[in-house]
């Protein structure tokens, strides 16, 4: 009896050792994020999982990072999987913003710490804070690009004296992303007045966000819609610009423009399509000579403020936020830290993305 009595002490010590109280409470003290992205459809949201997951585990925490392939329903299962599994934190770029207001209700009520990240989370109550990009800036530097790469403004902003006037087409994101509305609301704050003027000019008429948005952010959902539109650039009307979102969209709209349209190489000039992200192929493109700027996110420093914030948060502390006022999610002001987004372009790129160590020169082409 007395060696079956230590038999059983020594389980139970080694299963303290072990660090295992028993089946259905919590195994150790180390606290779990779940970090639930949209899609791996961008490379930006692959670099922001795999930032943040790398911070998040050197400084001890466990991470479950999910993708939901861009679909709604996946993602709340992961958010539902993280939630069973005790997460102490969420991080949510979410696929449709207006969706997760339930499961956010029961992450809430389990007491997780909930952060929005990049894209606004709308309609919830639970949503804590939200870590981002100044968004409408976004769409202030496309438009201006746009306006730049035209010739409508020069490098100061200033109107040029050429009279225009130029055929653009308009495409904004993916409606149920709420950075989208935003980044379309700040390009028309630039453009709207040269429309009225008629220095621009939209030959298919259509502007309206809801007419223009590109469900899923999907590059040939844009081309084809552009397709729909070539009418008057088949009749002999020039393309000059379009506004574009993204770079996905920028480049499935240049590959439109060549094989729709025949512009680029011997035929009419590429119209000029600003973009965003500063994704490999849209930064080549840039340096050949075609897709005329992108916007560079620095996902790093994104990932940077998200996991500061969480540690604030599972510590107890209040956030350090920038922005109380600009993001109504529909239900409360969420406060907010917001990084500044920057424009590329031919003319800087090398500085900005070369020098700064995002991309090497050779990945990147040369100059024509
Ligand atoms: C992001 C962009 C991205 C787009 C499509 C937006 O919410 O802010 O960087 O291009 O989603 O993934």
């Amino acid at each position: 009896a007395r060696t079956m009595r230590t038999a059983a002490v020594l389980v139970a010590v080694g299963l303290l050792a072990a660090g295992c109280a028993g089946p259905g409470s919590a195994d150790d003290d180390t606290q779990l994020v779940g970090v639930a992205m949209p899609t791996t459809v961008q490379e930006r949201w692959i670099g922001d999982g795999e930032n943040l997951e790398a911070q998040f585990t050197s400084l001890g925490y466990d991470v479950d990072l999910e993708y939901a392939d861009d679909d709604v329903d996946t993602q709340i299962a992961q958010i539902t999987a993280m939630i069973d599994a005790g997460a102490d934190a969420l991080v949510v770029g979410a696929v449709d913003g207006s969706k997760l207001r339930a499961v956010l209700s029961q992450a809430a009520t389990a007491g997780i710490a909930i952060l929005s990240y990049d894209r606004l989370i709308r309609d919830s109550p639970d949503v804590g804070y939200y870590a981002s990009f100044d968004n409408w800036s976004v769409g202030v530097l496309q438009a201006n690009a746009l306006l730049t790469g035209l010739g409508a403004i020069d490098a100061s902003g200033a109107r040029t004296s050429a009279p225009g006037p130029w055929a653009v087409e308009i495409f904004a994101g993916s409606p149920d992303d709420n950075n989208a509305t935003v980044f379309y609301q700040g390009a028309m704050s630039v453009l709207q007045p040269y429309l009225d003027s008629g220095v621009l000019v939209v030959p298919s008429g259509q502007t309206d966000f809801a007419v223009v948005g590109t469900p899923g952010w999907k590059g040939e959902t844009a081309a084809a819609r552009l397709q729909t539109l070539t009418g008057p650039y088949l009749a002999g009307l020039h393309l000059d610009g379009i506004l574009a979102p993204n770079d996905g969209i920028a480049i499935a709209l240049l590959d439109a423009a060549r094989s729709g349209l025949g512009y680029g190489g011997d035929g009419p000039a590429l119209p000029v399509v600003p973009g965003q992200d500063a994704e490999l192929a849209s930064v080549r493109s840039i340096v050949a000579g075609e897709q005329y700027s992108t916007v560079y996110k620095d996902t790093q420093q994104l990932a940077e403020v998200a996991v500061q914030m969480v540690r604030d948060l599972l510590a107890g502390d209040e956030p350090e936020v920038n922005d109380t006022t600009s993001y109504d999610n529909g239900v409360r002001v969420v406060p907010s830290y917001l990084l500044a987004p920057q424009l590329v372009t031919l003319d800087n790129y090398r500085e900005v993305l070369v020098d700064g160590g995002y991309y090497a020169q050779d990945e990147l082409g040369t100059p024509p």
